[in-house]
């Protein structure tokens, strides 16, 4: 009789979290068919309901809740951790990134004997230094694109390295545990709770364009507007992390995971003006802060939400501005190589333009926008 395997999600219902949740229980997903636990600190959401995810409420930076919530899952065989917390400092997400991922090993490594693999998502900063390393010091040097998995630690803190170390050290720990270590760029998937989800935060920005009758002013640099870029599709960040969980060949690996092609935004902006019926401008050539815009239109997004019968959200939590603005206005452009997941065997890749547009049909269906 086939082996099933025992999925536990940290951030289920994050972005990647998500697709995790409606992949692995599919009947003809690789190592299924999966029974999946799934963990995030709100109640379950009501976006999908027929799931058949055991759900599992729990603050994975509270210890004496974590120990409590999943030492008695004593089944799971592969860990996903689609899961961050985003704090001030470099430093504080080092040290509250690692207690949430040692928290639950510390839960997880004592009693789940058949533990096997551990999935670990950490992304394109793992090469670009974190968030503040440039604020902090003009001189910071990240590496040079494309992007490649076996450059060299930088010389910054970086909770990513934190997550790795911990995780190296848990598979030293139990024998025959496995890791892999997957390295998005920006993410195009779907999440209301996510912390950054630029479809959603810019589905959001159209609808309040239309709404006000607005112009819809592309809000990037002439990096993004005229340069070849590259981002990862949800599903397929999925779909690597389980070709990597049950893959032989693919373990005690990190891989990049991007969509193979690249794209302009110039275009992108296009099938969103499409989608929401808006008017397609010509590009001034200089971008603009989201978050300075979008600052006082809470009230206003209240207003659609109310008008259309939307599933009710904040602004704050749908529309990410500090995310959109660091996406649409890099210093830099950055692409990540495809060719050792390539090699290694993982063959899936997304047309990014329909991925764009499958991304804001469902952001639609699910009627988080009008
Ligand atoms: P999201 O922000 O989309 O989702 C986070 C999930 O974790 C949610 O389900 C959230 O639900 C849950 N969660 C947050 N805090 C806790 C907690 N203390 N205990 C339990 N659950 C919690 O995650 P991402 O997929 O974006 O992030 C995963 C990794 O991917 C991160 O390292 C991120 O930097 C990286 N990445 C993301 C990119 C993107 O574009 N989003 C791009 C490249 C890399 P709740 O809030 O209800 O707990």
């Amino acid at each position: 009789e086939k082996q099933q395997g025992v999925a536990l999600v940290i951030g289920v219902t994050g972005i990647v979290g998500n697709c995790l949740a409606e992949i692995l229980p599919l009947s003809d997903t690789p190592g299924g068919p999966w029974k999946v636990y799934g963990v995030a600190r709100r109640p379950k959401p009501d976006w999908s309901p027929d799931s058949p995810v055991e759900y599992v409420q729990c603050d994975v930076l509270d210890r004496e809740h974590t120990l409590e919530k999943i030492s008695p899952l004593k089944d799971v065989t592969h860990l996903f951790w689609v899961v961050w917390v985003n704090r001030e400092t470099e430093e504080q997400n080092c040290e509250d990134n690692g207690r949430m991922l040692s928290n639950v090993l510390d839960a997880l490594l004592p009693n789940a004997e058949n533990l096997q693999h551990i999935c670990l998502q950490t992304g394109g900063k793992h090469y670009l230094g974190p968030f503040d390393a440039v604020a902090r010091n003009r001189d910071f040097q990240p590496h040079e694109p494309p992007f490649h998995e076996e450059l060299p630690r930088l010389p910054a803190p970086n909770f990513y390295y934190t997550l790795e170390d911990i995780v190296f050290e848990a598979a030293k720990k139990k024998q025959g545990l496995t890791w892999s270590i997957h390295r998005p760029t920006v993410i195009f998937g779907f999440s209301p709770w996510s912390l950054m989800n630029i479809v959603g935060s810019l589905c959001v920005y159209a609808a309040i364009c239309k709404h006000e009758g607005l112009p819809f002013k592309y809000p990037g640099n002439i990096i993004t507007w005229e340069q070849f870029m590259d981002v990862s599709d949800a599903e397929l960040i999925a779909e690597q992390e389980i070709w990597a969980a049950t893959d032989l060949y693919a373990k005690n690996q990190a891989f990049n995971c991007a969509n193979g092609d690249v794209f302009k935004w110039k275009r992108l902006w296009k099938i969103i003006a499409e989608k929401f019926d808006l008017e397609l401008l010509s590009y001034e050539g200089e971008g603009f802060s989201l978050a300075e815009v979008m600052k006082d239109k809470g009230p206003v997004w209240d207003a659609i939400v109310g008008e259309n019968k939307l599933h009710p959200t904040k602004i704050e939590e749908v529309g990410n501005w500090w995310f959109a603005d660091l996406v649409l206005n890099p210093p830099w452009g950055t692409v990540l190589s495809m060719n050792k997941s390539k090699e290694y065997g993982f063959f899936g890749f997304r047309n990014t333009e329909t991925s764009m547009g499958q991304w804001i049909d469902k952001v639609r269906s699910s009627n988080i926008v009008p």
